[in-house]
Parts: C-alpha cells; sequence; structure tokens
C-alpha cells in the first residue's frame, strides 16, 4: 500500500556518485473520501519530508566535495526543518483527534 514514488527532488549528486543509495520518498496511497483538512496537513507533511531528503542529500552532496561550510549550513537548515514536520505532525495529530476524521 506504498507508492514507489522519488521525490524528484534530489537530483545530479546520484551521477556524480553512482556507488551511493539514493534517498526516496515513500507515502501511503490515502482514499479519496478522505477529509479535505486532513489530506492538506497530510500533502504539508509530505512536502516537509521531500524538504528534508533533499537536504541530506544536498549533505552527501557536500560531503563528497568536502565542503566543510556548507555541511554547517545544512546542519542547520536540518535543524529548522525537523521542527517544521514535527510541528506538522503534531497538528495532524491534533486534527484527527478532534475531527475524528
Ligand atoms: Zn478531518
Amino acid at each position: 500500500m506504498f507508492n514507489d514514488t522519488p521525490s524528484g527532488l534530489a537530483t545530479g549528486w546520484a551521477e556524480k556518485a553512482p556507488g551511493l543509495p539514493r534517498i526516496r520518498l515513500y507515502y501511503p496511497v490515502m482514499a479519496k473520501e478522505e477529509c479535505a483538512r486532513k489530506m492538506a496537513i497530510l500533502e504539508d507533511v509530505r512536502t516537509a519530508m521531500a524538504a528534508l531528503m533533499e537536504i541530506h542529500n544536498d549533505e552527501v552532496e557536500a560531503l563528497l566535495k568536502e565542503d566543510f561550510d556548507a555541511i554547517s549550513e545544512l546542519r542547520r537548515k536540518l535543524g529548522a526543518a525537523r521542527a517544521n514536520k514535527a510541528e506538522l505532525i503534531e497538528l495532524y495529530r491534533e486534527h484527527v483527534e478532534t475531527h475524528g476524521c
């Protein structure tokens, strides 16, 4: 019940490092009759997760270039992206618990 759908966000580095596995985004297929608000929040969670994966892929690229300044900046971005994802997941949980959908 999972789509094998690549995020499409991390292009370029795979060609430079063909031996390394690429991080991919997986998400469950939801029924059409789901609550619209719930689906909208879930879409935001997916977007937040894709952003995280993009940062992780950028980290690999920076590491291959031994660009440690970039890695420090990416670590800061990762902290913000993780906080954003956690907030959205909490919003999703609150919605499901209060809306009963
Ligand atoms: Zn709902």
